[in-house]
């Protein structure tokens, strides 16, 4: 289960984005979340979206220590809402396109799976994941509620997973979610997401593992951007050099880098080296 008001309403102001957008940040962040509690050995989950909708390519990252942190092509996609009143997510995300996870293990060991987007909702997708590529039969409900006053009000999800012969148990699971009705609303009128698993699970009495904090957390820094600089071609580096220097921008947390002409004459002499 993951609690992520905090991070998706990080993600909306960093961002700056639209309603359906914060919705659809919010969702990929939670099931970034949602997995890196799965893959204890994994130092970073990043999960990719390339629909063919307006949002445009989405990612999501975990790294340990629940830092989460997002990009998004289009944020200020605007959409009417669907019949039911949701924000239309699938249809920002759109189709045709793959949802796909990098799971990068501290000894540096790289997995990757994808599946096809299913609804484009995301968090069907999250359970097509599971069952395809992890071939762990699961269900999924992922909600963000954005207010009237176009702010993410709540955030979160669970995901149940059977254990190896208790796959047919999983439908039934999935069905309960869908009566579970509006995760986010039951997340924005106080519930937490341990009364919604026990309403869920309904086996009496859970055992509760210690919750661990998530954040929303960049991890750029001006080493890092000289380092990306450093990898360009050196026609490239010495055009930057005419033009004065240049500016790095972040595409997660849109933190900006500027480098002087002197600084990129470094980098050349240490390539030269
Ligand atoms: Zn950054």
């Amino acid at each position: 289960m993951a609690q992520t008001r905090n991070v998706a309403l990080e993600a909306q102001k960093v961002h700056q984005a639209s309603p359906v957008a914060a919705a659809a940040l919010g969702r990929l962040l939670t099931s970034a979340a949602l997995l890196s509690a799965d893959f204890k050995n994994a130092a970073r989950i990043r999960i990719e979206v390339d629909g063919d909708g307006p949002i445009g390519r989405m990612v999501a990252e975990a790294r340990s220590g629940g830092k989460l942190r997002s990009m998004i092509k289009n944020p200020q996609v605007s959409l009417p809402l669907r019949s039911d009143g949701k924000l239309a997510v699938g249809r920002a995300v759109g189709q045709n396109g793959l949802f796909k996870v990098t799971r990068e293990e501290y000894d540096d060991a790289i997995y990757q799976g994808q599946v096809e987007l299913v609804s484009s909702e995301i968090g069907q997708d999250l359970a097509q994941y599971y069952t395809l590529s992890e071939q762990i039969p699961s269900a999924v409900a992922l909600g963000v509620l954005v207010g009237r006053d176009s702010w993410v009000q709540a955030s979160g999800g669970l995901v149940v997973q059977a254990l190896p012969g208790s796959g047919e148990y999983i439908g039934a699971v999935a069905d309960r979610f869908s009566t579970l009705n509006h995760i986010s609303h039951r997340l924005a009128e106080g519930d937490s997401v341990e009364l919604l698993a026990e309403e869920v699970l309904s086996m009496g009495s859970l055992r509760w593992f210690d919750p661990e904090p998530l954040f929303y957390q960049c991890e750029c820094n001006r080493t890092r951007s000289l380092e990306i600089l450093s990898s360009l071609p050196r026609e490239e580096i010495e055009e930057l050099i005419k033009d004065q220097g240049v500016e790095v921008v972040c595409h997660y947390c849109h933190a900006t880098y500027q480098f002087a002409p002197t600084e990129m004459e470094q980098l050349l002499d240490r390539a030269a080296d």
